[in-house]
């Protein structure tokens, strides 16, 4: 970190930030330059707080040099994490998965329906939320407890592991025989359930918040690393943006972005970025030929009927022409483009 300080600061000031810089385990060297000073910072500076260091009135700039995370940081972890979920079933480091399933359960036999339809196309994991974050508090809320027994009876039925949605960590122990915990993107900076989630050893699909930047995105992994969990998954799922053809924007610059900045597996989520069911396909193999680790794919039996989501969600006929152009495609990737 830098300290960029105002011209004819007088060093009595520079003895009082410095005195305040003494509570951390840092090596503070000052460059007098012409008409700039700056003091560099060099250490551990990640709880070095900025705002404070801008609030002295000698402070002109700070400047981060290193980022402010570490955990998470390709620098301090060179190889891909690779995030085991199951046996055979892993994300990362060049083990792919399709999650794939409904946005709601709904019923058993919907549920167990699409499992597996699904399964027989290929899909790895199963999705489908039981405790729902609706804009509307008078639309369908998931079934939750009861949706959570339904998901385990189709993992039962199929062997698949089960992906879900957690929204508060008052739920969690609810949550012990689920395989991935889903933090949606409304919950990507709820810290506190981050701090939780720490806590434990599930693994965890983080979501990229609706207008988050990669940065924020990197630094709630972050929050739930420092608890002692590392087993995450970065989900792109688009951003808000001008844009009103698709119901948000897949921003597919994040999966080079992460890969150089992170070891996490990064997947896609077509669904949710586009809203539009004929555009999942697409975008689907866009995502694997830019680099994605995975996909998490809305299916639903009946999308007419379905609960929530239905016009972006494919039919398990639908699901399994995309996974074909997935399985093409990474063929592709693997044997043509990156040899
Ligand atoms: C979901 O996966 O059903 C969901 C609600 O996604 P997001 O948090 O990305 O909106
Ligand atoms: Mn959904």
């Amino acid at each position: 970190m830098v300290i960029i300080l105002k011209s004819g600061t007088a060093t009595t000031e520079i003895a009082e930030l410095e005195g305040y810089l003494s509570a951390y385990d840092l090596k503070v060297q000052e460059t007098v330059g012409e008409h700039t000073t700056i003091l560099g910072l060099v250490g551990d500076t990640l709880s070095v707080d900025m705002d404070t260091l801008l609030s002295f009135p000698c402070v002109e700039d700070v400047r981060r040099i290193q980022e402010p995370y570490k955990a998470a940081n390709r620098k301090f972890h060179p190889e891909p994490t690779v995030v085991d979920i199951a046996p055979g079933v892993s994300i990362g480091g060049g083990a792919f998965a399709v999650i794939a399933g409904p946005c709601s359960v709904e019923s058993e036999e919907q549920i167990i329906e699409v499992a597996e339809a699904v399964k027989a196309s290929g899909a790895t994991l199963l999705r489908g939320g039981a405790f729902k974050p609706r804009t509307s508090p008078y639309a369908f809320q998931g079934m939750r407890a009861h949706g959570l027994e339904l998901l385990l009876k189709a993992r039962e039925a199929t062997g698949l592991p089960i992906v879900t949605e957690i929204m508060s960590a008052d739920h969690l122990p609810l949550f012990k025989e689920v395989d991935v915990i889903q933090v949606g993107a409304r919950n990507m900076q709820n810290f506190e359930l981050l701090k939780v989630l720490g806590k434990q050893e599930k693994p965890i699909l983080l979501k990229r918040g609706l207008a988050n930047t990669i940065e924020e995105w990197l630094m709630s992994a972050e929050y739930i690393m420092a608890g002692g969990n590392h087993n995450i998954i970065l989900c792109e799922r688009g951003i808000r943006t001008f844009e009103t053809a698709t119901r948000n924007t897949l921003d597919l610059s994040a999966i080079p972005v992460l890969r150089e900045k992170t070891h996490l597996p990064v997947i896609v989520d077509p669904s949710h970025a586009t809203g539009v069911r004929k555009y999942v396909d697409p975008l689907s193999v866009a995502a694997v030929a830019a680099g994605a680790d995975g996909l998490i794919i809305e299916v639903h039996n009946n999308p007419q009927k379905a609960l929530c989501d239905g016009p972006q969600s494919l039919t398990p006929a639908q699901f399994d022409t995309t996974m074909k152009k997935i399985t093409k495609m990474r063929e592709f990737v693997a044997t043509e483009l990156n040899a």
